[in-house]
């Protein structure tokens, strides 16, 4: 009897709705023309020129089911294609290069990332797993700044636009055409419209943790520069928390921090290779006089990478015990208020109090040995 009755339910199920089993009555079956690995990672961008390239689907992952007229989720789909196709097709910078390019566009990013088969230890990872790693990352930076500096819709002007290059000719192309630079290394614009551009130049970015940390790095500077009012103030007085800013996200990524936007580079080495805890906790230690006063009069590209490690580590305490403050103090200092105003009149400290209070957090949380953050 019970056999009997779910055949009938089943079988009226199939009359009612439109669909069919097949398609669990949605009128449309996922397209298998894509990389299983990536399913996830496709559906969290707004679009891949990868996914749109397929025939089948048109990038909606999703085509008609064969075995029915269809059912409630066609039209939707066929819509999605359709806005795919315009996305697809409005491409001011492939206008520029003359080619179709690999890019990928999120909530807060456009990315071009051409970079071939790129290394990752012994093996290689192809451009597309890259981009989609990358764009993964970078909204990792968005959603932490987002929830630290309280942004709602609006508060940013426009997207990021990042790309990455297997070619120095290419970049060059894009440096002279669409930022104005004859620069040759990695180069970002940031405040109105903020460009950044790079190329896999041997050695520096031409493997995945490299490039997914410097994309990772300069997406929080870019986002701060566009947050709230079009403007970069790592040389007017805001140096300390762009470069905190900076270095934070990738550091919460990554667990450690690599890059360096500063003016006089050095290669050959890397400020406690990167993981600073122990670092900072042993210097703070050793050093009475107060660390904050000259970092808070430093521009970001003047400073040594040890600076910059300070920067983060007064970063870190800031999101740890003033989180909403953060964004007040970022309003005050684009309206160009003096670093130690703001910090004075949201902390409701002097700059010397201030910098007792995070020393003294130093001191009780940070490890001598190894890189763990006591109490989390
Ligand atoms: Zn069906
Ligand atoms: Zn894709
Ligand atoms: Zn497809
Ligand atoms: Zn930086």
């Amino acid at each position: 009897m019970l056999l009997v009755l779910l055949l009938l339910s089943g079988l009226s199920g199939a009359a009612d709705d439109q669909g069919c089993r097949r398609c669990e009555h949605r009128g449309v079956v996922p397209c298998t023309n894509h990389d299983k690995n990536l399913t996830a990672a496709e559906s969290e961008v707004l679009f891949c020129s990868r996914a749109a390239a397929c025939e089948a689907c048109g990038g909606a992952l999703l085509v008609d089911c064969a075995r029915c007229e269809g059912g409630p989720e066609n039209a939707a789909v066929e819509q999605r294609r359709a806005s795919i196709r315009d996305w697809l097709a409005s491409t001011p910078i492939e206008a520029r290069l003359g080619r179709p390019l690999p890019r990928i566009e999120t909530e807060h990013f456009r990315l071009v990332v051409e970079t071939g088969d790129v290394r990752e230890g012994r093996k290689k990872v192809d451009q597309h797993s890259l981009i989609h790693a990358i764009a993964g990352d970078v909204e990792a930076v968005a959603r932490g700044l987002d929830e630290h500096f309280v942004v709602v819709d609006g508060d940013y002007f426009t997207k990021m636009q990042m790309w990455i290059w297997g070619e120095p000719e290419s970049h060059k192309e894009v440096m002279l055409e669409l930022i104005g630079s004859g620069s040759s290394g990695d180069f970002k614009m940031l405040g109105r419209a903020p460009k950044f551009s790079v190329w896999t130049e041997p050695n520096l970015f031409d493997r995945v943790d490299t490039i997914r940390a410097l994309f990772a790095h300069n997406a929080a500077h870019m986002l701060l520069s566009n947050l709230e009012r079009e403007l970069w103030f790592g040389d007017l007085g805001g140096g300390w928390l762009d470069a905190g800013v900076g270095h934070y996200y990738e550091y919460e990524l990554f667990g450690r921090s690599t890059q360096f936007c500063i003016e006089e580079a050095t290669l050959s080495e890397t400020y406690a290779d990167g993981v600073w805890r122990a670092a900072i906790r042993k210097r703070l230690d050793k050093e009475d006089r107060p660390q904050l006063p000259p970092l808070l009069d430093r521009n970001t590209g003047a400073m040594k990478q040890s600076d910059q490690a300070l920067c983060w580590s007064f970063y870190e305490w800031l999101v740890l015990h003033h989180a909403a403050k953060l964004r007040p103090m970022l309003d005050d200092l684009k309206q160009k208020m003096a670093a130690r105003d703001v910090l004075k009149t949201h902390l409701g400290l002097s700059v010397l109090e201030i910098d007792a209070a995070w020393r003294a957090w130093v001191a009780a949380s940070y490890p001598l040995k190894g890189d763990k953050l006591r109490g989390r």
